[in-house]
């Protein structure tokens, strides 16, 4: 066995999954590299994740510290948020509200399909169970799923989804007439929340709840990535009758 004459502590971590790479000096020669699997000092996503969710729980803990234990006792949020998987996106903390504030759905773009039985289940709960007063649909500039509608490349299945977008673009070209590159882009991504804000009054669900004469209003908002802000869209439905008149203002 060669004798050890000291051992130098960790040099690199190259990531988290990958080894450690440690330098032996020993009498005979000079260095010996050994790699040890990162495993051995539990530097893994999972212990990272917990640490940090460690340390947020007892955050909130110090300043309420009956917050989890009143929340865990139901939920009761007046707005249903519709937004896109974007993780640059993330609801709650962009529009400055607490866990329980908001029933969420997400998808690339924020697209509402008729025929998608997940996001019209989530609509049905926030509507018919819930009971919400407010449906956002929100989108944002910079939306990698608008871009790649325009772009017009071939992704495969995804191509499937990103088809609502490249319809709106045809059925209102005339709103995208004269732009082009950024211009184009950003008025896409809003033309999109308007759309969807249309899509989501037409779903049986929000019809049957304004029949009944639920106090129901569908919002679109607009996230800037660039500046942190949101800004409206002059898109506020409460109604079939204002719901009429804004067809025909945006057509
Ligand atoms: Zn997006």
């Amino acid at each position: 066995m060669i004798p050890i004459k000291s051992l130098h502590k960790k040099i690199e971590i190259r990531s988290l999954y990958q080894s450690v790479i440690w330098q032996i000096t020993c009498y005979n020669l000079p260095y010996i590299s050994v790699n040890i699997k990162i495993d051995s000092i539990k530097l893994n996503i999972e212990d990272r994740l917990l640490e940090q969710n460690n340390a947020w729980a007892s955050r909130i803990k110090e300043n309420d510290p009956d917050f989890f234990k009143q929340l865990s006792k139901g939920q009761n949020p007046n707005i249903l948020w519709i937004g896109c998987s974007d993780s640059r996106v993330p609801p709650n903390q962009i529009a400055g509200l607490s866990q329980g504030d908001l029933f969420v759905h997400r998808n690339i773009s924020n697209i509402i399909v008729h025929t998608d039985l997940n996001c019209l289940s989530v609509v049905q709960f926030a509507v018919e169970v819930l009971e919400v007063d407010h449906i956002i649909i929100c989108g944002h500039y910079g939306c990698g799923g608008v871009k790649a509608a325009m772009e017009g490349r071939n992704n495969g299945l995804i191509d499937n989804w990103l088809q609502h977008i490249r319809d709106i673009s045809r059925h209102r070209s005339h709103q995208l007439e004269g732009l082009t590159g950024e211009e184009k882009y950003r008025r896409l991504c809003e033309l999109n929340v308007k759309e969807q804000v249309i899509n989501m009054c037409n779903t049986a669900i929000v019809r049957k709840a304004w029949r009944n004469e639920a106090n129901l209003t569908v919002h679109g908002l607009i996230y800037d990535l660039e500046t942190g802000l949101l800004n409206k869209l002059d898109m506020v439905i409460n109604g079939p009758e204002v719901l009429e008149r804004k067809l025909q203002t945006i057509a």
